[in-house]
Order: C-alpha cells, then sequence, then structure tokens
C-alpha cells in the first residue's frame, strides 16, 4: 500500500521519546521549551508556542487576535476546515475569498476586491494557507493589512522550511513573523515533522506570544509581576477564561528529534517532485504544479489535475495506491452553507476541486515506488 503522505520514525526518535518518558516529565517541562527554542530558530521567528495540535492552534490564535462575535475574517477555501473554523469558535464570520488558478493559494486580487467593496474596517483579519507548502507573497499581504488595519494569520501547516525570495532579494521561511503577526503549524503524521498530535504558533509580537502563553494554560499565571494579590509560594491566578492546549513533554521530544532531519526531509520532498514533473512531461494529460522562481516550495503535498479524477483515483487504488484530494471546497461544507455559501460563489476553488489529486509524497517514498505510482498514472490518463 502507497499512502499520499506518511511519517518516518527513526531509531533517534524513539530513543528521545524513551528518554523523556524515563524524566521527571510527562506534561509540559524542558522537552517542550526546548522544541520551541529550536523551532523558532528554525523558522526564523523570535517566539514559538507548543500546543496539543495545529487547531488549537488556531484557535489560540484567533483569542490572542481578538476576533469578537461578527468580526470578519477573510481565508481560502482550499485549506482543511479549520483554518475557517478558528474563527467561528469566536464566532466571527468567514468569508471565503476564491483562489489563484496557477498556484491554488488565496487571490490577493479577489481580497483585495473584496475590501475594496465595503466600508474600511468591515474585515478585522486574513488567514492565508501556504497551500500544498508554496508559501504564501506575504508581504504583499501585509501591505494590504496595514492598509486596512487587520491581522494576518499564516496557516503554516504545509510549509515548514519553505521560503519566498522578498522585494529586497531576503529569503522569507514561512512563519518568520516578518509579516504575519501570527503563523500556525501542526505535527499530524500527515506533516513534515510528526509528534503524534502537536502544533505550533510563532510570532515575533511579544504582547501576543504573552497571550498564547496564558491562553494556553487556563488562563492562569503564577508571574510575580502579573498577579492581583500574593497569598505565599503557591499561589496563582486565573487571570482570563483559557484553556489547556499544552503538548506533552515526550511529544515534544519527538518533535525536536524530527525537525533535526527537516531539511533532509525537505531536500528528498525536492527530488520527488522533481521526478514527477519530468515524467509528467511528457503528456498534457496531466498539469502538474508550476512554481515561480523566487518561491522554495515545501511539498508536503504534490497536485496534479486531470479530467478523469474520479477514474485516476480508482484507478490508482485498485493498484494499492491511496492518492488524496485535497481540498474539498470549505465553504461547500455542510456546515458552511448554512450561512449562504454555495456552489458557483467560488468557481475557481471548485473546478480546481473537480480534477485535482494529490499523489504520493514523503521523504521515505523509493524510487521504484515512485517510479510504480508515474506507470500506473500514465496508463490511465494517456
Ligand atoms: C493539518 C492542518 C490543520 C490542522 O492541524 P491538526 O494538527 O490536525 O489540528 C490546519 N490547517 C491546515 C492547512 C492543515 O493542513
Amino acid at each position: 500500500m502507497i499512502p499520499y503522505g506518511k511519517q518516518h520514525i527513526t531509531e533517534e526518535d524513539l530513543q528521545a521519546v524513551v528518554n523523556t518518558l524515563k524524566s521527571d516529565f510527562l506534561t509540559q517541562g524542558p522537552q517542550v521549551a526546548a522544541f520551541e527554542r529550536a523551532f523558532a530558530e528554525y523558522v526564523g521567528a523570535k517566539y514559538a508556542v507548543a500546543v496539543a495540535n495545529g487547531t488549537a492552534a488556531l484557535h489560540l490564535s484567533t483569542i490572542a487576535l481578538g476576533v469578537q462575535p461578527g468580526d470578519k475574517v477573510i481565508t481560502t477555501p482550499n485549506t482543511f476546515a479549520a483554518s475557517a473554523n478558528s474563527v467561528r469558535y469566536m464566532g466571527g464570520e468567514v468569508v471565503f475569498a476564491d483562489i489563484d488558478p496557477e498556484t491554488f493559494l488565496l487571490d490577493i486580487e479577489k481580497v483585495r476586491a473584496l475590501l475594496e467593496s465595503a466600508p474600511k474596517g468591515t474585515y478585522k483579519g486574513i488567514i492565508p494557507v501556504d497551500f500544498a507548502g508554496y508559501p504564501v507573497a506575504l508581504e504583499a499581504y501585509r501591505q494590504l493589512a496595514d492598509e486596512y488595519g487587520m491581522w494576518v494569520l499564516e496557516d503554516a501547516c504545509h510549509a515548514p522550511g519553505g521560503y519566498f525570495i522578498d522585494q529586497e532579494g531576503n529569503k522569507q521561511y514561512c512563519g518568520n513573523g516578518a509579516y504575519a503577526d501570527l503563523a500556525i503549524f501542526s505535527f499530524h503524521p500527515v506533516k513534515h515533522i510528526a509528534s503524534g498530535e502537536g502544533g505550533m504558533i510563532t510570532t515575533n509580537d511579544e504582547v501576543l506570544y504573552k497571550k498564547l502563553l496564558l491562553y494556553r494554560t487556563h488562563g492562569i499565571t503564577k508571574d510575580e509581576n502579573l498577579l492581583h494579590e500574593n497569598h505565599g509560594g503557591w499561589y496563582y491566578e486565573m487571570q482570563e477564561l483559557g484553556f489547556n492546549y499544552r503538548l506533552t513533554d515526550f511529544q515534544a521530544a519527538l518533535g525536536k528529534s524530527q525537525l533535526q532531519r527537516a531539511d533532509e526531509g525537505l531536500r528528498q520532498r525536492q527530488i520527488i517532485a522533481q521526478r514527477y514533473s519530468d515524467a509528467f512531461k511528457t503528456t498534457t494529460a496531466v498539469k502538474t504544479p508550476v512554481v515561480a522562481s523566487n518561491f522554495y516550495h515545501a511539498y508536503h503535498l504534490y497536485v496534479i489535475q486531470v479530467e478523469d479524477r474520479l477514474g485516476l483515483y480508482n484507478h490508482l487504488r485498485e493498484h494499492n495506491i491511496f492518492a488524496q484530494v485535497h481540498y474539498i471546497p470549505v465553504h461547500l461544507m455542510p456546515y458552511y452553507r448554512q450561512f449562504g455559501w454555495n456552489k458557483g460563489d467560488l468557481p475557481v476553488s471548485e473546478s480546481y476541486y473537480e480534477h485535482c489529486l494529490s499523489l504520493p509524497m514523503y521523504p521515505t517514498l523509493t524510487e521504484e515506488e515512485q517510479a510504480y505510482v508515474i506507470e500506473k498514472v500514465l496508463e490511465f490518463v494517456v
């Protein structure tokens, strides 16, 4: 069986987890702090906050950004539902804007059109997603957000290690906090770095960072400088309504161990992507991803587009290749249709959905396995 994505656990990973299980800390402890430091450094952000999963990272972010009931927030329909749901957790309104037909990312021109068609202040924030690992050019989003007084929350679940080159020629890594107020990551097993469940929020903003810490642990603080009173060494205060969104120490140990191999995995993903693209050059029946030269794609997914997607999906499955579809447009989910979203509202994402298929993409996919996948794809479409 060849899946579309798969984790890779090494002996070092196992040792890191076992060592932590033998230590004094099971829940949040020194491994979490070490993972946060290492991850912040990896993406080039000042602060990192480890949390229970990517969805918790999104929820803590919308809390810290202060989303209020009724606040309108723009995001892409071509994402996992959690990106949009984080707005709903706060009672906000999700406004989907269509995607770019080349990159499959949120189309900034569609976002601009929305902003220009409403009084300033109507929209409070934007959640762009580095879909498939293609980094969002956040420089332009920052300008737009500043012009309209909005925050930017980057959903970088697909793109740790990805970057784009900015106007000045500098590498801007996904989640580095240079343009987005907050960025979030997931360590679900299909993502680049696996910790079982797990997530991370990165930022350069100290005020947001402190809020995230507070809300991650029930809104409770023991910081003497923040306490209203102090009754002694045991004393703490619950100052806000927070959650228990902590990561365990043994998950952090796994995540940190995996992080050490992240660049190696990325290089492997580039090689696999190149092989697919070369193999499908021979036919116009398979549309392959196009990456502009100033972008380093992190290739969480390798998405092709074909005429008969259901046919190809079934054909591959019959041969034990479990390709996947990313994504069913979120605005067409029954939950979001209740707010008035319908087929036809976002035609680019809808027609993309009719044809897209994510082929197996993970660092341990062997050349032989990939050749088999390519053979089965070509056998069907040509
Ligand atoms: C995986 C994913 C999430 C959610 O992460 P979990 O760790 O599964 O909660 C959110 N957004 C995107 C784009 C994802 O791919």
